[in-house]
């Protein structure tokens, strides 16, 4: 009898935070390798945060407070959804968690029973499956390769739909490819989840801020109020005012739901960090001027990335339209061999070549679910990306 539980056996560890490992391994080593793995923004946490944070301590706010988040915070959460995304929230639609990783697992084990099926598409962020695995669920999975822009449609969504379907996760700006879905093409998608009212919907937007679209970002009960009761919008702060460490995710819906969540918070972690939630008030509710100054920086380093890694021969790189990620497809390497005679037969192994003759830690598309392909995380200074841009091309024109 195995000493670990069934549900433990259901997930695997993280391949993102496993090959960031990897790096910080092979730094300790003393090799030159670039890591670009990690999906964290490179900026510092803005002072007046760090600022609101320290203060926090000073006022004694060290104690445990409410289990799904203080009334401040709850309260500059729902100022948040209503300046950013028109969306009404009151306290008791507001639940506050340990990071956004913690909102979607809240969310997602309080209600996937075994055999509900959960649609998830393709790339998706690495925990989500995983998540539903644990939970008992069976993701389904929809197939949003490069030549839709990464993107599903809706005939795509309308197939997948069945009557076991608890939940579509829908994720933009993308991790891991940046595709951002239009008010126009959420509205498709929306009047399909209309004609299916049995699905709850999830919107991680936790890359809202990093956005180059020209169009504004939108969020699906923003474009179809009438889905409203039944979505579940999830951000947090960890990418838009770089608080990885922070740990605060947040999320808006109906009140049953939250009220689940809460239970299971009240039994796990219980609230959030104290000190946490005084800064995120801060954050949200503070000054967001500096986000455009942090996008540009992030455009332009896409932009120099994308230009790059299309010229590296049999990479072909669309170009993002958020988050601070580009996910190339490798098909026109596939199938090639290296100096050292190894065949590139998947994904895996190409970015097992780019980390030992190249030094440039990327993560395979498998680990995305959609191969083949890899993602770089752009959140690094422009020297260095060049730096890996251009061991990148070398690999490639090295194939033969
Ligand atoms: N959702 C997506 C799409 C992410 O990329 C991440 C982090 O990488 C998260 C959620 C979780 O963020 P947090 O660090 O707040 O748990």
């Amino acid at each position: 009898m195995s000493q670990t539980s069934a549900a433990l056996g259901r997930i695997q560890p993280s391949a993102t935070l496993a090959m960031s490992a990897r790096v910080n391994a092979l730094k300790a080593e003393g090799v030159d390798v670039i890591g670009l793995s990690a999906g964290e923004p490179d900026f510092d946490t803005p002072d007046f945060v760090k600022e609101a944070g320290i203060a926090a301590i000073r006022n004694n706010l060290t104690r445990y407070t409410d289990v799904d988040g203080t009334a401040d915070l709850k309260d500059a959460v729902a100022f948040k959804f209503k300046r950013d995304n028109g969306l009404v929230y009151k306290r008791s639609q507001i639940s506050v968690n340990s990071g956004g990783k913690h909102t979607l697992f809240n969310a997602l084990v309080a209600t996937v029973d075994t055999g509900d099926e959960v649609i998830i598409p393709a790339p998706y962020w690495v925990s989500y499956p995983d998540i539903v695995n644990f939970a008992g669920g069976t993701p389904v999975f929809i197939e949003a390769p490069a030549s839709q822009g990464y993107k599903i449609t809706a005939a795509q969504l309308e197939a997948a739909i069945t009557p076991r379907t608890k939940w579509v996760i829908l994720n933009s700006p993308s991790n891991p490819s940046g595709a951002a879905y239009s008010a126009s093409e959420l509205k498709e998608l929306g009047e399909v989840l209309l004609r299916n009212p049995h699905v709850l919907v999830m919107t991680d937007d936790m890359y809202e801020h990093v956005w180059y679209a020209p169009t504004p970002f939108a969020t699906i009960a923003q474009v179809c109020p009438d889905l409203y009761d039944r979505t579940l919008t999830v951000n947090g702060c960890s990418k838009a005012f770089s608080m990885t460490g922070w740990r605060i995710g947040f999320a808006g819906g109906p009140e049953w739901m939250i009220k689940a969540m809460g239970k299971l918070q009240s039994q796990s972690t219980s609230n959030p960090c104290s000190i946490s939630q005084a800064a995120a008030v801060a954050a949200l509710t503070g000054e967001q001027d500096f986000l455009v100054e942090r996008n540009a920086a992030f455009q332009k380093r896409r932009d120099m990335v994308v230009s790059m890694l299309n010229d590296a021969p049999g990479l072909n790189c669309p170009v993002p339209e958020g988050a601070f990620y580009v996910y190339p497809d490798a098909s026109g390497v596939i199938g090639k061999t290296t100096p050292k005679g190894q065949l590139i037969d998947s994904d895996e192994t190409l970015i097992g070549y780019f980390l030992d003759e190249a030094k440039v830690a990327a993560v395979h598309g498998a680990a995305f679910g959609l191969s083949p392909a890899f993602r770089i995380s752009y959140a690094t200074s422009e020297e260095v990306l060049a730096k890996a841009c251009t061991r990148i091309q070398e690999a490639c024109a090295a194939l033969k």
